[in-house]
């Protein structure tokens, strides 16, 4: 039976997929903080380029990807698509489950997509130097690597609690030639103000974002660049499930069930986007989201306008949200700790084209020894999230006996992360929510 379905070298899609074309219900607009009128393009300028406020406002289908970003996507791109014959095996079940590999990228995980496409219409657009934030390290490394492919600057406020914690996603940063400040930083007004109150502050991803904000409107040349949630990003990652479509060809196998973790949204959309356009035209399966049951936005949120950041500076979504205010627990998946879902994610959600699950760290770090066992791929603790979900479907087709064609992504892998997996090992997670 065969493992692996590749792709020739340089097949990549020619063009991003814009689900907003077949959607059955038009996106709300995001409103101005301060007026609650829809926020226009002109709205987002001091912060964005041209190009990418286009994309974030489009409602074409297909958007052509410039022949410079699929060169540097060529480094990692097609990335594979793997059957998991030893997991089915091991799990004894009749399902059918693949998996499409977005760790092989340089920096271990799905960011770099949208990060080399932001870099490179900055870049093109005559921007010298980006800002950013990031959580534990992810996004920030992406972003990192991006500006050096461009050959622009970068700047990275990362929180400070990770900065101590998780010092080598830090390494790497610095090692692709960004500038790192441990956020709250003596770099913004804003990150003076915080650590004038609270000097040993711990920071948080809203205050990251707020320095990232104050560096780009107090900077000419400068823009802010985003790893999640917004449209742009959700459309940039749709490599994705257009590579895993024809590859699931191949294997003459059509998923019945797809599944991705999220966070923000965009490795799940990247995903089952490309899917959900079959969905709409008629095709039956289902698409599952998973989210930590500690943060569970999608699951228990409310789907209503709130702020993206903690400090309400960026504009109104309408998404599901736990509250702006909200502060997750410090799980080790960091990359799903947000408080709120993409707009596009969310709103599937209320259509009834995507359903939600939520599990809680231990029960998901069950499955990642489970899965790293048997495929030998240590997965990032996000992407376990999905794991755990599809190994459910795969344990419940066994009991009813029925064949199953589950497809999930596995959005990196966890090298960097094994502190995570050592406190599993201890019996540290139990009672962490
Ligand atoms: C950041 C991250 C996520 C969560 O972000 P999404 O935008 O929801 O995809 C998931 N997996 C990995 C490996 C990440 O780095």
């Amino acid at each position: 039976m065969q493992r692996q379905f590749l792709l020739q070298q340089g097949d990549i899609p020619t063009h991003w997929y814009n689900i907003v074309a077949d959607l059955p219900v038009a996106p709300e607009p995001p409103l101005h903080p301060a007026t609650n009128e829809p926020a226009g393009p002109q709205d987002l300028q001091a912060i964005f380029c041209d190009e990418i406020i286009g994309q974030e406002v489009s409602g074409e289908r297909w958007i052509e990807i410039p022949e410079e970003v699929r060169e540097g996507m060529a480094q990692w791109r097609p990335t594979p698509l793997y059957r998991a014959l030893r997991l089915e095996k091991a799990l004894g079940t009749p399902a059918h489950i693949y998996f499409k590999f977005e760790g092989t990228s340089p920096v271990g995980s799905h960011k770099l997509n949208t990060a080399l496409a932001q870099a490179y219409y900055n870049k093109r657009a005559g921007i010298k130097r980006l800002a950013t934030e990031t959580g534990a390290g992810q996004w920030g490394c992406s972003m990192a690597l991006a500006c050096s492919m461009v050959e622009i600057e970068c700047t990275v406020y990362m929180v400070a609690i990770s900065f101590q914690q998780k010092p080598y996603r830090k390494s790497m940063m610095q090692v692709y030639g960004a500038e790192v400040f441990a956020s709250p930083s003596e770099h913004t007004a804003f990150g003076r103000k915080v650590l004038a109150e609270t000097p040993d502050s711990p920071g948080s991803l809203g205050i990251a974002i707020s320095e990232a904000l104050e560096d780009t409107v107090t900077h000419p040349g400068v823009k802010y660049a985003l790893g999640s949630v917004t449209n742009h990003v959700l459309l940039h990652q749709t490599v994705i499930g257009l590579e895993a479509k024809k590859q699931m060809e191949q294997s003459g196998d059509y998923p019945d069930v797809i599944i991705g973790c999220t966070g923000g949204g965009s490795n799940f959309a990247g995903l089952a986007f490309p899917y959900l356009a079959d969905k709409i035209a008629g095709k039956e399966m289902r698409v599952v989201a998973v989210e930590p049951t500690s943060c569970p936005s999608l699951t228990e949120g409310e789907f209503r306008y709130d702020f993206g950041d903690t400090g309400q500076m960026t504009p109104l979504f309408k998404m599901y949200t736990l509250g702006s205010g909200f502060i997750p627990p410090g799980i080790h998946a960091g990359g799903l700790r947000y408080h709120g879902m993409s707009p596009l994610v969310s709103l599937c959600k209320h259509e009834g084209l995507i359903e939600a699950v939520a599990y809680h760290q231990q029960t998901v770090f069950d499955a990642a020894v489970t899965f790293a066992k048997a495929e030998g791929i240590i997965p990032a603790p996000e992407s376990a999230h999905a794991i755990r979900a599809a190994i459910d479907e795969a344990l419940r087709a066994k009991e009813e006996g029925k064949e199953r064609v589950i497809l999930f992504n596995l959005s990196g892998h966890g090298l960097l992360d094994l502190g995570a997996y050592d406190r599993y090992f201890a019996g540290e997670l139990n009672g962490d929510s």
